[in-house]
This record gives C-alpha cells, sequence and structure tokens, in this order.
C-alpha cells in the first residue's frame, strides 16, 4: 500500500514531467471542447495547436466571474448523468460556484491528497481526525477520501463541538489531524479550558490550510500542539486540497504539476511574472474530466520559489499565500494585507489566538481598530502595563504596515470566532 504513494509522477524528470504537461494539456484542451462553454471560447484553437507548454499563452483566461455566470452546470464536459459529486466554494468573496465530478476526478483527488498526506509522513496505520467543516465544503470530504485512501483510520469529526473534538482525539491516540488554522488556535483555548495540556496527546502531525496564516501563527500551532504543521493549499475550483501541499523540509508547497499547471501573472496586464516575483496564480487542470479549467484566475497571490528542493521532487513550490488580490484593503493610500498584521500580532507573547481588524471613517479620515485578544495571564489590573503593551503592539505595526492603528486589548475569547476560514476585517468605512 505504501509503495503506491510515492507516485511515478511525484519522481520525475523535470523533461519528463513537461512531455506529460504538454500531452495532458492537448488532451484537456480536446475535452474542454466537448462543453458547451469552451467550445465557444476555443472556437479558434485545436489541440494540435499546442505545440509547447508556452502556447498556453494563446489560450484565453477563465474567472470566477465566468463559473457564477454559467451556474450550476454551465461548465460541465460530460452529461450530468456521469457526475457523482458536487461540491460549492465558501462564498468568501461572493456568490459561491458550484463543482462538480466524475468518479475518475473524485479517484484522481483521492490519490493527490493520499501523495500529499503521504509526502509529509502519514502512513496507513495513523489515526486521523479531519476537524474541518464536512457538506459541501470541499476541506472536509475531499481530505476524508485522501485519507481513507491511504488506509488511515480517519475520524469525520466535522467542525465545531471543541470538547467533543478534544475527547475523540485523546480517546482514539489521534496522531494526525487537519485543521483550519484560525480553529486550531481557538481548540488551544478549549484545551486551556478543559485543563488538557495538547502536548499530552499523541498527535505529530497537523496538515493546515483552507485560509491565508503565516509563519508565525504555524510557530504556535506546532508549539502548542507538539506537531509538526504543513501548510495546504487547494481551491474547490481546482477539486478542493491537495493542489500543493509543503514537504518535510517546510519551505514552499509542491504544486502538483501533473495534475496542474501552473502561471503566475500580473493582475493588471495579466503578463507572466519571473520566478520569485509575486503575483496572481493561474491554473489549468491537466486531469480533469467532468469540468476541466483553463487558465483559472485564483486571484490568490503568491509567487514561485525559484531553486531546488532538498527533498528532490521536481515539482515547483509556490510561496505562503500572501492573501486574496480582494483581500488586500487601501488605508490613507498604503496597500495592506491582513497577514501584515497577523504576523506583527502573533510573534508578540502576550498577544493570544484571535484578532480583529475594523476599518472605519472618523469625520472625513479613514482609520483602522485593531482588536487585539490578550492572554489571560497578562491580562492585569495595572492601566500601566497595558498600556505599555498597548504602545508596544501600536509601534509594532506602524513599523510593518507604515501607518499607525489605534489599538484595543480586549480579554481572552472574547473575539467573534467561526468555526470555518475566519474573517479578519470588517471595513464599516462605506457604511
Ligand atoms: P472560497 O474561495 O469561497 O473561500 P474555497 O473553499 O474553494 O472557497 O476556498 C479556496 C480559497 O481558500 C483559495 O482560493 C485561497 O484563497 C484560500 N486558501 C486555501 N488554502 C489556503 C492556504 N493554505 N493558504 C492561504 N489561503 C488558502
Ligand atoms: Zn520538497
Amino acid at each position: 500500500m505504501d509503495k503506491e504513494y510515492l507516485h511515478e509522477e511525484e519522481m520525475l524528470s523535470r523533461d519528463e514531467l513537461e512531455a506529460l504537461q504538454l500531452k495532458r494539456l492537448k488532451e484537456t484542451i480536446a475535452q474542454a471542447k466537448k462543453g458547451l462553454f469552451y467550445w465557444d471560447r476555443l472556437e479558434d484553437i485545436e489541440p494540435e495547436d499546442i505545440k509547447s507548454l508556452d502556447d498556453i499563452k494563446k489560450l484565453p483566461f477563465t474567472t470566477k466571474d465566468d463559473l457564477r455566470k454559467n451556474y450550476p452546470v454551465g461548465l460541465l464536459t460530460e452529461p450530468v448523468a456521469k457526475m457523482v459529486r458536487l461540491h460549492v466554494s465558501s462564498g468568501t468573496t461572493g456568490a459561491p460556484t458550484a463543482v462538480l465530478y466524475t468518479q475518475k476526478d473524485l479517484d484522481t483527488w483521492a490519490d493527490l491528497m493520499a501523495r500529499c498526506m503521504y509526502m509529509v509522513g502519514i502512513r496507513s496505520w495513523d489515526i486521523f481526525q479531519n476537524l474541518s467543516g464536512y457538506g459541501l465544503f470541499t476541506g472536509g470530504l475531499g481530505i476524508h477520501y485522501g485519507a481513507e485512501r491511504l488506509g488511515c483510520l480517519t475520524i469525520p469529526a466535522g467542525a465545531g463541538n471543541s470538547k467533543r473534538q478534544i475527547k475523540l482525539m485523546k480517546d482514539f491516540r489521534v496522531t494526525a489531524i487537519h485543521i483550519i488554522p484560525s480553529y486550531a488556535l481557538h481548540l488551544a483555548t478549549v484545551f486551556d479550558e478543559m485543563g488538557i495540556d495538547p502536548k499530552s496527546l499523541n498527535l505529530k502531525i497537523a496538515l493546515i490550510g483552507a485560509e491565508p496564516h503565516t509563519e508565525e501563527v504555524r510557530k504556535r500551532i506546532e508549539e502548542i500542539y507538539n506537531v509538526k504543521a504543513y501548510n495546504s493549499y487547494g481551491l474547490s475550483e481546482m477539486n478542493g486540497p491537495g493542489v500543493a501541499f509543503e514537504c518535510k523540509e517546510q519551505n514552499g508547497m509542491h504544486i502538483w504539476e501533473d495534475a496542474y499547471l501552473v502561471e503566475v501573472i500580473d493582475p493588471d496586464t495579466l503578463e507572466p511574472v519571473p520566478d520569485g516575483e509575486f503575483g496572481e496564480l493561474v491554473l489549468t487542470t491537466l486531469k480533469r474530466e467532468g469540468m476541466p479549467l483553463i487558465r483559472y484566475r485564483t486571484r490568490d497571490i503568491t509567487r514561485i520559489l525559484p531553486g531546488e528542493c532538498p527533498c528532490k521532487r521536481v515539482h515547483k513550490r509556490i510561496d505562503r499565500i500572501k492573501g486574496r488580490s480582494d483581500d488586500m484593503f487601501i488605508l490613507k493610500g498604503v496597500n495592506i494585507y491582513p497577514m501584515q498584521v497577523e504576523k506583527v500580532l502573533m510573534s508578540i507573547p502576550e498577544v493570544g489566538q484571535n484578532y480583529l481588524i475594523v476599518l472605519e471613517r472618523e469625520g472625513h479620515i479613514d482609520q483602522m481598530r485593531v482588536k487585539v485578544e490578550i492572554k489571560d495571564e497578562f491580562f492585569v489590573e495595572d492601566m500601566r502595563v497595558l498600556k505599555a503593551l498597548q504602545d508596544k503592539i501600536q509601534k509594532r505595526l506602524r513599523q510593518e504596515i507604515l501607518i499607525t492603528p489605534k489599538v484595543e486589548l480586549v480579554e481572552h475569547r472574547s473575539l467573534p470566532k467561526s468555526e470555518g476560514k475566519a474573517i479578519r476585517v470588517i471595513d464599516k468605512r462605506q457604511e
């Protein structure tokens, strides 16, 4: 069983991999043209026109808006009767989009997921608990089928009900978990409340992803749970999780290029940016049957990390996702990503496990208020101590984002907590 998940495709040389990509790109175009959407879009292009991978530039982009306009089944390239599964994106940035899968698509997906988990050391004898929402969200069943394919005892715990989560982990001696990073931080406070030290459990590995998070948050999770935490990236439009994943080196996520063709573009000019430079990630499916997508603009901002990975896999690595292009906000003429704020906050030991950025308007001036949870032991009566902490946070934030935000210290566990992806910014400027 184990050997099966060191895929041949994972061990190809660069040349072999690119030859495979070219073959699959042609197949993808042929498959895409079976459906109405690309039949129209790719009217002038035939698979034979693609002579090299560079010819991808001849193809048009596909956007989230295309998916919305063609909701629910306008992008299918096989009859609905051949589809066996439906997922819907979380709808973080607007109307959700639907993705349908054939049995073959589900098999490909489970294989990719199993490959990711195997890469970080999960084996059939591991006990795996999935703490992400099931149902329409791909982080539930997507991860689940990967773990089962690997042969793990797989616990579909779902999101929320934190006390039960902890009991399951304890009773079944769970060794590996999948959890959204903001929930992992929140769960730590529940462990605290119950008087259980997460380090006393059997956990070894945590897969964290589905939302942007910083290296500082990873370190916190590793420290609190005494695990190795690996970044997991995916999106419903590309199956779900299993698109890119960190190897044991933890230095960027290998993107599975036998299944996805990768480009990074400047979102304004739509031209490719050189490796090492940040831009928008654009992906083309290479193994999708029911709903192939060509040059899909993910709106996620990242970069290709140049150089080889010591693990020897030739699949390119992408950097931690900085955020979506729509996450960035402009305040007093400065572009700011919420992750810049998180990076600062999570490096300060007194800061607890949650924070919230509120953008508001005072008169004609835009302001940023950062509400920061403070750990119980630091939330003291002495106003001078708190004021000094507040000043320290403010100063550090200023160094990072170049403007001075208002900082409000709040008690541990007092900020709203969602069980799914965290909401980090509330923009009240237009109200
Ligand atoms: P929605 O786009 O509505 O949130 P999905 O559930 O399909 O729906 O989420 C996919 C998105 O989640 C990605 O496009 C990306 O913005 C974010 N995401 C997923 N994994 C990660 C990760 N490891 N790091 C940062 N962002 C991530
Ligand atoms: Zn590697």
